[in-house]
C-alpha cells in the first residue's frame, strides 16, 4: 500500500487559477497558489505591478516610494514575506526639529522639537482619547456587528467632530490628523469606519507614530521592489502575468470561471479578484453579485503625493527634521523621504482630504508652483529643486484613490458582511477586504494569504459557497 494511500484524503486545490489585480494582495495570493502547484494566471490593467506601491528613481540606483512607503513591527506578514523576498527595510529618519504651520500667527511656520503639534495639550488630548475609546469600542474581526453599530455607521466623522469637539484647536487639528492618517475628508466617512480604521490598524498612537509605530521603516529600494520579487517568483513557479489587461467580467459556470480582457478570455477552476472595491465593483460578474463591492456612498481615498527632490537634504543642517503639519494646503505635512544613501534629498508632501480634490484640479504648472512656494516658506533654504515628481492617487483609473477606499455612512452595515465571503468560485482579496490591518500593505498581504489559503482548502470545484444560479454547462464565448 503507497503511503498516499494511507493519508487520511484531503481535497485537491483548484488545478487551475485566474488572479485579478498585480498588487500586493493579488501577487501575495498568486505565489501563494502557484508554489502549491497550482496553475496561476495574473491579470493586470497597468503595465506594471505593484499597484498602489509605485517606485521612482531619483538619481541613478536611487529609489524614492511614490505610494505606499512605511511599515512596522506589528505587520509581521509583511515582513516575513520581505525576509522570503531578500529584501530589507531602512530607518525612516526623522531627527530634528519639526515646523508647524497651524494657526495664523505661525506666519510661514513655527518650529518646534518632538512631533506633537503646539496646540492646545488639553484639547489635543482630549480628542485623541475620544478617538481612543472609539475605536476600543469596535469589533474588529467584524465592525458591524458592533453595538451601536447602526448609528456609528450613520454619522459621518465631520457630523462625530461638529457634535463632540468644542474646542478650536481640537476642531482645527482634527481633519489634519484625518488626512494624514487616512487620507480621508471627515464628511466621507462614518464614525463606524474611522473607528474601525484606526483599531485595525493597532490603534491611533501605533498608527501615528514614527519610531515604534507603523511608520517606522521603510522597504530599501522602495515597496514596489517586494511586488517586482513576487512577481519573479511567480513566474519562476510557472505562473504566468498579463500586464495592460484589465478584468472587464467575471463569468462563471458550475465548472468553471472566465475573465474577460480587451484581449481576450482566460479560464480557470477559480479566480481571485484583488483590486481596490471601486474597480471590483466595476467589473461584470455573471451570474451577479448578490451585493456589490462598493456602495453609494464609498469613496475614493484623497491623497496628491509629491516629491521635491534636491542635490541634498539641507533642512537636516538647520537641524530640521523635514517633518511639517500644516493647515493650509497644498502641503498639508512633509516629511523627509531622502533615500538612505543620504542624496539626493527628496521632501515629499502630502496633500489629503478634500484639499487634495481642489489641487488635482489644478493646471500641472500652478500644482508646481503652489507646491514650491509653500515648501519653500516652510523650509527657506531650500535650493531650486532638481526634480519634481506628483501622483494623483485620487485620478488614477487603476487604484481611484488611496490610501484605501473610504468606507462612508452605511457602508459597513451594507458591505461589511459580504466583503470576504466567496463568490462561487471566486474569491476576493486586496487590503479593503482585510479586517487586520485595512488599508496598509499588511493588509493587502494578510488578505492575499487569506484568499489562497481558502482556495487550497476548498478543493478542486473551489465553490466555497456555490453562487446563485450557476450554469451548469460552460459560458458561450
Ligand atoms: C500615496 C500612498 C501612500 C500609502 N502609504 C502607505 C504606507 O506608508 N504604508 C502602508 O502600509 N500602506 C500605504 N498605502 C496603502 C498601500 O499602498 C495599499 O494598502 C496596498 O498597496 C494595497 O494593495 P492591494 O493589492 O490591495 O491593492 P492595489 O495595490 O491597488 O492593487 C490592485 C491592482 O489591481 C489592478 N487592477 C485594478 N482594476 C483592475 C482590473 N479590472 N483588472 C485587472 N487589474 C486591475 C491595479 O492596477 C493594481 O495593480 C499607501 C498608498 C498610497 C497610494
Amino acid at each position: 500500500m503507497s503511503a498516499a494511500a494511507l493519508t487520511p484524503s484531503r481535497p485537491a486545490a483548484p488545478r487551475s487559477t485566474l488572479v485579478v489585480g498585480a498588487g500586493l494582495a493579488g501577487l501575495t495570493a498568486a505565489v501563494e497558489l502557484a508554489e502549491h502547484g497550482v496553475r496561476v494566471t495574473v491579470l493586470e490593467a497597468r503595465e506594471r505591478v505593484g499597484g498602489r506601491a509605485r517606485g521612482l528613481e531619483v538619481a541613478p540606483g536611487r529609489w524614492i516610494d511614490a505610494g505606499a512607503a512605511y511599515l512596522g513591527d506589528r505587520h509581521t506578514e509583511l515582513h516575513a514575506l520581505l525576509a522570503a523576498c531578500d529584501l530589507k527595510t531602512v530607518p525612516t529618519e526623522m531627527a530634528g526639529a519639526s515646523r508647524f504651520a497651524l494657526r495664523d500667527g505661525d506666519g510661514d511656520g513655527a518650529t518646534a522639537d518632538g512631533r506633537f503639534p503646539p496646540l492646545n495639550a488639553v484639547a489635543l488630548g482630549d480628542l485623541f482619547e475620544r478617538l481612543e475609546e472609539l475605536a476600543a469600542a469596535v469589533r474588529p474581526d467584524a465592525p458591524w456587528l458592533t453595538p451601536d453599530a447602526e448609528r456609528l455607521d450613520a454619522l459621518t466623522a465631520a457630523d462625530w467632530a461638529e457634535r463632540e469637539l468644542a474646542h478650536p484647536d481640537a476642531r482645527l487639528f482634527f481633519p489634519l490628523f484625518l488626512g494624514e492618517m487616512m487620507a480621508a475628508d471627515p464628511a466621507k466617512v462614518s464614525v463606524l469606519h474611522m473607528a474601525f480604521y484606526l483599531r485595525s490598524g493597532g490603534g491611533l498612537r501605533y498608527l501615528n507614530a514614527f519610531a515604534g509605530g507603523a511608520q517606522q521603516d521603510r522597504v530599501a529600494g522602495g515597496a514596489h521592489r517586494l511586488c517586482e520579487r513576487l512577481a519573479r517568483r511567480l513566474l519562476d513557479a510557472g505562473g504566468v502575468l498579463r500586464t495592460g489587461e484589465p478584468a472587464l467580467a467575471v463569468e462563471q459556470s458550475a465548472a468553471e470561471v472566465t475573465v474577460r480582457t480587451p484581449e481576450g478570455s482566460y479560464r480557470a477552476e477559480a479566480a481571485v479578484v484583488a483590486v481596490p472595491p471601486l474597480l471590483a465593483d466595476a467589473i461584470g460578474y455573471r451570474p451577479g453579485l448578490p451585493v456589490p463591492r462598493a456602495a453609494s456612498r464609498t469613496e475614493r481615498g484623497c491623497a496628491v503625493k509629491l516629491n521635491l527632490v534636491f542635490p541634498e537634504p539641507v533642512w537636516r543642517a538647520h537641524g530640521l527634521s523635514g517633518w511639517s503639519v500644516n493647515a493650509a494646503g497644498p502641503l498639508l505635512s512633509t516629511v523627509d523621504d531622502t533615500p538612505p544613501e543620504g542624496s539626493p534629498g527628496v521632501l515629499t508632501g502630502f496633500v489629503t482630504g478634500a484639499e487634495a480634490h481642489r489641487y488635482a484640479a489644478l493646471e500641472p504648472g500652478e500644482q508646481r508652483a503652489a507646491a514650491l512656494a509653500q515648501a519653500r516658506r516652510l523650509f527657506p533654504m531650500l535650493p531650486e529643486p532638481i526634480g519634481f515628481h506628483l501622483t494623483d492617487w485620487v485620478n488614477e483609473p487603476w487604484s481611484r484613490g488611496c490610501y484605501a477606499a473610504l468606507f462612508g455612512p452605511g457602508d459597513w452595515t451594507a458591505l461589511g458582511p459580504t466583503l470576504t465571503a466567496p463568490h462561487g468560485r471566486v474569491r476576493f482579496a486586496g487590503t479593503e477586504t482585510s479586517t487586520e490591518f485595512f488599508g496598509l500593505l499588511e493588509g493587502a498581504v494578510r488578505s492575499g494569504r487569506r484568499a489562497a489559503a481558502d482556495l487550497l482548502a476548498a478543493g478542486p470545484n473551489a465553490a466555497g459557497r456555490p453562487a446563485a444560479d450557476l450554469p451548469s454547462t460552460p459560458l458561450e464565448n
